[in-house]
């Protein structure tokens, strides 16, 4: 059983309270990890030691040192990469390949990606008159923001934790990072990479523990932190907002999401199978960008749900590491419980289950794990529990359309606003959707495609802000203007 502690100031460290919990297997129940749970105390020697690093050797460094220790970060990751898919499979159940191909490389791609964007994006200047004749001229500067107080999820956790580090370190900030008391792992092997790299002491901290009157109130109420990036429900969103509120401190919010999937009937078929698939069952529905909602022009909405049920049934379960598996386990028995009760409530409210529904027969000690199978529901109205609320399961509602109107008006009617994805081969109709479904990020024939340099984030409930390439440096420093009188 790994023993996980704290990194803070480069090292690892138990809490002086002695306190530790368990982290359990998602595909058997197995305890797998005892980790040490951050007080007061640790959270606050975390967060100096990030002012401590502010202030020391790396707040002296130039943008290109710091660009090199980024690489050398990256470089690292992709030398251990084996640890990192290990540790990863560990906490989350889901599949190497998704590790290998996605996850992973994804979070070596933060550091890179975020070093260069620091490099190469310049600042405004402008020229002025004044009275005299001789003008002035400002020009902007952008300084840290300084410590980040940084809140991970667990449904992609080495990915959404990198996906904040890159541009906080690339722009010269100190981090306390809080993981999901469910994926401690891979924050805790980072502190690793950053002390073979050379980072400095200090600038990559992590406090372990749960949330309310543990480390993650802990750190987000702490007055030393000058910033708040958060990824998470929308409901903690808004505790960690009333947080922030004191001292004024600046949030930046990736939050949860009932998104729709469009298809219209003059779609590739088999292409927006494949990607409604894909977008409601990876990584077992556990993606925040997934697709809970699907509506499917009328035409072809019974062959669109058979073709789906046949690809949900065949998915294959199985342990991360075998490499015919294509489908894990939820995260924890808590999140599994939390779904199973939505497809009861689906039951309840009248849906036609087309596939799935429960819990698959598991061999031998698999049983004990989290598993449920894929879902897929007809026949509810858009008021209905299962329709309205994020459940972030593999399943789906699907429902047909008979208007372009019709489906925008259905596909907003959500107070979340994180993505859409919309299939059709008329390219003025995609166009057209695309702009009306009130949405951060829209994928048309295609899903979860990303360009890191592009703006990520969500719309009414969804989010606050927006992250990826030159919009991650508004949240991550400050603008400061120069004004010089010539
Ligand atoms: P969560 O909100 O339960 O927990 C997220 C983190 O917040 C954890 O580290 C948790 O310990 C911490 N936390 C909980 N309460 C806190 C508090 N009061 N103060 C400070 N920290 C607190 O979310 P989760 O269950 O880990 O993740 C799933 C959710 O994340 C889903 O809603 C999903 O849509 C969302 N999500 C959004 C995005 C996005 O980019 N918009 C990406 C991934 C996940």
């Amino acid at each position: 059983m790994r023993q996980i502690d704290n990194f803070i100031a480069g090292e690892y460290r138990a809490a002086a309270s002695g306190r530790r919990f368990e982290k359990r297997s998602p595909v058997d129940n197995t305890v797998i990890a005892s980790i040490s749970e951050a007080g007061r105390p640790e959270v606050d020697a975390a967060v100096q030691a990030a002012r401590a690093a502010l202030h020391g050797e790396w707040g002296g460094l130039t943008t290109d040192q710091r660009v090199e220790l980024l690489y050398g970060v990256a470089n690292e990751i992709t030398r251990r990469f084996e640890d990192f898919v290990e540790a990863e499979m560990a906490d989350t159940g889901q599949p190497s390949h998704v590790m290998r191909h996605v996850f992973i490389p994804r979070g070596a791609a933060n550091f890179k990606v975020f070093a260069d964007v620091v490099k190469n994006v310049p600042t405004e200047a402008f020229q002025m008159a004044t009275p005299d004749g001789a003008g002035a001229l400002n020009y902007a500067i952008r300084v840290p923001k300084g410590v980040i107080g940084v809140i991970c999820p667990w449904n992609a956790p080495f990915l959404l934790m990198t996906w904040k580090l890159g541009p906080a370190l690339a722009c010269g900030n100190t981090v306390v990072v809080k993981p999901s008391e469910e994926t401690p792992n891979t924050a805790a092997l980072l502190g690793e990479v950053m002390n073979a790299v050379g980072v400095p002491k200090g600038v990559y901290n992590v406090v372990n523990g749960f949330g309310p009157d543990s480390a993650g109130a802990f750190l987000t109420q702490h007055p030393g932190v000058d910033a708040i990036t958060f990824t998470g429900e929308t409901r903690t969103g808004a505790a960690i907002m009333k947080a922030a509120s004191e001292g004024m401190r600046d949030v930046s919010f990736e939050l949860g999401g009932k998104n729709a999937g469009i298809v219209f009937a003059d779609a590739d078929f088999d292409a927006a199978v494949d990607g409604i698939f894909r977008s409601a069952f990876l990584n077992t529905g556990q993606v925040c960008l997934g697709t809970e909602r699907v509506y499917v022009e009328r035409p072809i909405f019974e062959r669109f749900v058979q073709a789906l049920k046949l690809k949900a049934e065949a998915v294959k379960y199985g342990r991360p590491e075998d490499h015919a598996a294509s489908y894990g386990p939820l995260i924890s028995q808590e999140h599994k419980c939390k779904v199973l009760s939505y497809y009861a409530k689906a039951v309840e409210e009248g849906a036609t289950v087309v596939t799935g529904g429960g819990v698959p027969d598991m061999p031998g000690e698999l049983a004990e794990g989290a598993w449920v199978q894929p879902t897929i529901w007809t026949g509810l109205p858009e008021t209905a529990a299962v329709v309205r609320e994020e459940i972030f399961g593999p399943c789906c509602h699907i429902r047909p359309f008979d208007s372009e109107q019709e489906v925008v008006a259905l596909a907003n009617a959500t107070d979340y606003g994180l993505s859409t994805t919309i299939w059709t081969t008329n390219l003025a109709r995609a166009h057209r959707v695309a702009a009306r479904v009130e949405v951060g990020i829209t994928w048309i024939n295609s899903w979860f495609l990303r360009d890191l340099r592009t703006a990520f984030g969500g719309s009414k409930q969804s989010g606050i802000g927006r992250e990826g390439g030159v919009h991650s440096l508004e949240f991550y420093t400050e603008t400061r203007n120069v004004c010089v009188k010539l």
